[in-house]
């Protein structure tokens, strides 16, 4: 059975990186049929916060991505500290009583010495009695995993073959002076209790990996199959961390962003595919495959979402928008036909309330002086209100005739007066949908 989990930790909104692994996972275990878990990672308890754990269920709910169970770590502390005791009791976790500023230093002198900065292990020469002396000067000390130091290997998911020397990396902090369980614990006893079978994140924790796979070993555990997607990185390659602030879910969602497009996209690019607008998360889960993806580094434009909406919402049958149209205030008799004469007009839905002021006669006209005469005259001819699909031919012929206007010196000035807009739905079905005969 696939068991798959996003785990993100609720200290801020989710942002499209974020998306990015929940989705992957998402896909893998509905497409097997499996299981999908939100794990809300929340042992900072300074920096986690209940309205981010919210936001986020919101933020996935939004594009419809379900998960079968939710867990929180701040409420399995006692595994943790029972794993810890059995790290402890199998002699691969000791505490260690370095300052920040003590670690700071070690590895300014290993680096100047062109040494690797990893840990040095000095707590592990400890004795009892220094260690309690240290308790009494320090407080409680953090406690190390203690690596054991040979290769570690896997078969990763997009990576390929991946073999780190564990020498090369300092034992991870599993638990704080203060007591906090940190991430990499937590997760690995996460991991191996709700059998996970499959984790795929970013390329940043490619290093985790490594240290985890030997944690959940040395429980007894085995290891899931990993897989580390590449970052995202800007249009040019830039690096996105610093903007991923401006790219939260719920920004896009306020920006107009349908979440077929964003799903589209992001289920896609890195990979060998090309982006395909999908209809539904079925077609999604269908179209979906790891293997596909490459290690590079994937660019990441967000203009590109709103192409991609525009051809969404041009797909989309009025009942699927009829209360949206209907809060605008649109009466029910003309609804659908203005949704037909719209829908290829706009890029995201909040686009229709701007058609139907221009409908309404709500939108100044405009008028270049040049056309000031022409237009005038124009209105003049134009038959009583309500117009019907015939108004515009019969009423640009008899405007011909009279002025011996044509082609766009003829359209031009009178869809501006009409609509205030240069581009449009064509003029035949904007007719009978104004609301009123139109004035300069
Ligand atoms: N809370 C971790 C993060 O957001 C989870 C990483 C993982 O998937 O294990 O980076």
């Amino acid at each position: 059975m696939t068991v798959t989990r996003f785990a993100p930790s609720p200290t801020g909104y989710l942002h499209v990186g974020n998306l990015r692994t929940a989705l992957f996972n998402y896909l893998i275990a509905r497409k097997a049929g499996g299981t999908f878990i939100l794990r809300l990672d929340d042992t900072d308890p300074e920096r986690s916060k209940p309205e981010y754990a919210e936001a986020i269920q919101e933020d996935l709910t939004w594009l419809g991505i379900t998960w079968d169970r939710i867990e929180k770590q701040s409420a399995r502390l006692d595994r943790y500290a029972k794993a810890a005791d059995e790290l402890r009791a199998r002699e691969r976790f000791y505490e260690a009583f370095e300052t920040p500023t003590e670690l700071d230093l070690k590895r300014k002198k290993q680096l100047n010495m062109g040494k690797p900065p990893v840990y040095d292990r000095a707590a592990l020469a400890l004795s009892d009695a220094e260690k309690e002396a240290l308790r009494a000067e320090r407080g409680q000390g953090h406690w190390r995993f203690k690596l054991a130091h040979e290769r570690i290997e896997w078969n990763d998911g997009i990576l390929g073959d991946i073999s780190i020397d564990a020498a090369s990396v300092s034992d991870p902090v599993l638990i704080r002076g203060d007591g906090q369980v940190l991430y990499t614990l937590a997760s690995v006893v996460d991991d191996t209790e709700m059998g996970v079978t499959h984790v795929v994140r970013g390329s940043d924790h490619v290093t985790n990996t490594a240290t985890q796979i030997q944690i959940i070993e040395a429980l007894g555990g085995t290891a899931p199959d990993f897989a580390h997607h590449s970052l995202l990185t800007g249009p040019q390659g830039e690096a996105l961390s610093k903007r991923l602030g401006t790219l939260a879910l719920r920004d896009l969602r306020k920006r107009g962003v349908e979440p077929m497009a964003l799903l589209s996209l992001l289920a896609r690019l890195g990979s060998a595919d090309p982006v395909e607008m999908r209809g539904s998360m079925d077609e999604l889960i269908d179209g979906f495959d790891l293997s596909r993806f490459g290690a590079a580094p994937t660019k990441f434009d967000v203009e590109d979402l709103f192409p991609l909406t525009a051809r969404h919402i041009q797909t989309l049958p009025y009942e699927a928008v009829s209360d949206e149209i209907s809060a605008l205030g649109v009466p029910a008799a003309i609804a659908p036909n203005f949704w037909d004469v719209v829908r290829a007009n706009i890029t995201v839905k909040a686009e229709m309330a701007d058609w139907w002021r221009i409908f309404q006669g709500e939108v100044e006209a405009v008028v270049e002086d040049a056309d000031r005469e022409f237009v005038t005259e124009a209105l003049k001819l134009l038959p009583a209100h309500p117009y019907t699909s015939e108004t515009w031919g019969a009423w640009t012929s008899a405007v011909k005739e009279a002025t011996g206007r044509k082609g766009k010196g003829l359209f031009m000035p009178l869809r501006l007066a009409l609509t205030g807009q240069a581009k449009g739905p064509d003029m035949s079905d904007v007719m009978p949908l104004l609301q009123k005969a139109p004035s300069l």
